[in-house]
């Protein structure tokens, strides 16, 4: 068998791989602390899975239009205007299998050899993957520890050229926990002014995720950018629905039509009583949803503090999303070789972040969406390891 190219060139989430390890060696007996995967440790609010048993009761059994059923994608537009104060024809929302779906789609409009794609790093190591796939050639955009890893807009600014296609942006980002400050995107906003063929992808898949008294920028309120802008969302991670496969993206209205071909081509539609799920969980009570951010707000504190008392270990507090992401540069160790050894030798699986792009040498992106005794023991093996191998605390 000859299979083309481009599947040579498709990269993977770690995480999955490291979750395989993990639990393998739990298999074997070995006793496993958790910190790699990336998913809500919470069920699935029950009224939510209720509105899903309902619909298959009731008959919701067959095919969807491709775009997702028109109560659905309703509901969406009131929660888009209700949260981030904008309003949105439900005609240019394309619902899909997962939030990854509209970035699959969005890096396949624009992707081709010649193109130019910018894409976050340290950041969610599918959009690069994607990049490559296509042909296209994926252009990091460094993100700063000093900055509580956000971007600089001129640095994002000065990386496109005439061949730039598509940017991919992420706030609050998976692997670091960064939020982009709102003035960093006004800046970024009104540079693009200049660069009007540049289509923009905003992965918000964790706007419900911010702290601190932080109130989500959404690159949807910049009204100069709605005839490119493509945005991500879904419910995975707001409302512990990792597993059901849904989200969705709002296209210019230009795009719309192609999203919906390719969806047509692929998937066909989504699952149809998960869809009505999805419209319980966006009219619902959020009591749930709100309980599970305040308790990861409080399990964010505690990581930073055990993970900034380990010797040559330091962490900023990540202000929204659900991971830590420590520089691990004083304990004299590779990423990859802290990560293999810590799940070898400790039974910690966190994740190396050099998984994220190259400019996560040095760091370890723990997920706090585990137990606070998953934590407490995590750091508690970590000393043990990193004592073992010489490493002493930093003065200062
Ligand atoms: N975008 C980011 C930044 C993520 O971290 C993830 C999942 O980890 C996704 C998108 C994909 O979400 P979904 O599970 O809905 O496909």
């Amino acid at each position: 068998m000859r299979v083309t190219a481009a599947l040579a060139r498709l990269g993977t989430e770690t995480a999955f791989d490291v979750l395989a390890r993990a639990v393998a060696l739990a298999e074997s007996g070995r006793s496993i602390v958790n910190l790699g995967i990336g998913q809500p440790d919470f069920p699935t609010p029950g009224h939510i899975v209720e509105a899903a048993v309902k619909a298959l009761r009731d008959g919701h059994h067959g095919y969807t239009p491709a775009n997702g059923i028109l109560p659905l994608r309703e509901a969406v537009a009131r929660d888009l205007l209700k949260r981030r104060g904008v309003e949105v024809d439900p005609g240019r929302i394309v619902v899909v299998p997962g939030g990854k779906v509209t970035m699959f789609f969005a890096v396949l409009m624009f992707g081709e050899p010649g193109a130019e794609i910018l894409y976050p790093d340290p950041g969610f190591p599918i959009y690069r993957s994607l990049i490559e796939y296509t042909g296209a050639t994926p252009v990091p955009i460094p993100l700063h520890e000093e900055l509580g890893f956000a971007f600089r807009a001129e640095e994002v600014l000065e990386r496109i050229t005439p061949r730039t296609r598509l940017l991919i942006l992420n706030s609050p980002a998976n692997p670091t926990g960064g939020v982009v400050p709102k003035a960093e995107l006004d800046s970024l906003v009104a540079g693009l002014l200049r660069h009007p063929e540049v289509a923009v992808l905003s992965d918000e898949i964790y706007a419900r995720m911010c702290y601190d008294g932080l109130e989500h920028a959404s690159l949807l309120a910049y009204p100069e950018l709605e005839d490119r802008l493509i945005l991500l969302d879904g419910w995975s991670k707001t409302y512990a629905m990792t597993g059901w496969r849904i989200g969705y993206g709002v296209w210019p209205a230009a795009l719309v039509d192609h999203a919906v071909r390719l969806a047509v081509n692929c998937h066909s539609c989504v699952h149809h009583a998960t869809q009505w799920a999805a419209i319980a969980a966006l009219e619902g009570p959020q009591e749930e949803s709100e309980r599970m951010v305040r308790e990861f707000d409080r399990r964010r504190r505690l990581i930073v503090r055990l993970l900034n008392q380990l010797p040559g270990i330091s962490c900023v507090m990540p202000k929204g999303a659900f991971y830590a992401f420590a520089n691990i540069a004083a304990t004299g160790l590779r990423a990859v070789e802290l990560q293999d050894r810590l799940l070898e030798e400790e039974g910690v699986a966190a994740i190396a972040g050099t998984s994220f792009g190259l400019f996560g040498e040095g760091y370890l992106r723990f997920s706090y969406a585990a137990s606070t005794e998953a934590i407490e023991e995590a750091a508690s093996r970590m000393r043990r390891f990193l004592e073992r191998c010489g490493v002493e605390k930093q003065s200062g």
